[in-house]
C-alpha cells in the first residue's frame, strides 16, 4: 500500500469527507480546517508538488482550478475564497502529493 496519505484517500483505504470525484480529480474537506470552509482539490495521479509539473500537466492544473471555483460556489463561498498551493518544504508543504487548498467563509481573510 502507498505511504502517501492522499494516494490512500484516492484509493479509498483512508476515509475522507469527499465533495467531488471524477476520473482524474478528487476534492475533500481538510482534516484541520483553517476557515469555516476549507477543502483540497487533488489529482488522482501521484504528483509530488507543483514543481514536478510540466506542460503535460497544464490541462489537469486548469481543471483543478476551475473545479475548485465551482465547488467553492457550491459550498456557499459567494463573498470569495482563497486559493493556495504550498510547494516544497520552503513553501510549507507537508503532504507531498499535489493539492490546491480552497478556503473561506466567516471573517475576511488577512491580506497577503
Ligand atoms: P500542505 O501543508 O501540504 O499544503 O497541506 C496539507 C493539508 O492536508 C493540511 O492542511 C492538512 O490538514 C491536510 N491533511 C493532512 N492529512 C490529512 C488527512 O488524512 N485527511 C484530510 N482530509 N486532510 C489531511
Ligand atoms: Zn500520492
Amino acid at each position: 500500500m502507498s505511504d502517501c496519505i492522499f494516494c490512500r484517500i484516492v484509493a479509498g483505504s483512508l476515509p475522507s469527507k469527499k465533495l467531488y470525484e471524477d476520473d482524474g480529480v478528487i476534492a475533500f474537506h481538510d482534516i484541520r480546517p483553517i476557515a469555516p470552509v476549507h477543502f483540497l482539490v487533488v489529482p488522482k495521479t501521484h504528483i509530488a508538488s507543483l514543481s514536478d509539473c510540466s506542460t503535460d500537466h497544464e490541462a489537469l492544473l486548469g481543471r483543478m482550478l476551475t473545479l475548485g471555483a465551482r465547488l467553492a460556489r457550491e459550498q456557499g463561498l459567494h463573498a470569495g475564497f482563497r486559493t493556495m498551493i504550498n510547494t516544497g518544504k520552503g513553501g510549507g508543504q507537508e503532504v507531498f502529493h499535489l493539492h490546491i487548498h480552497i478556503f473561506g467563509g466567516g471573517t475576511t481573510l488577512p491580506k497577503v
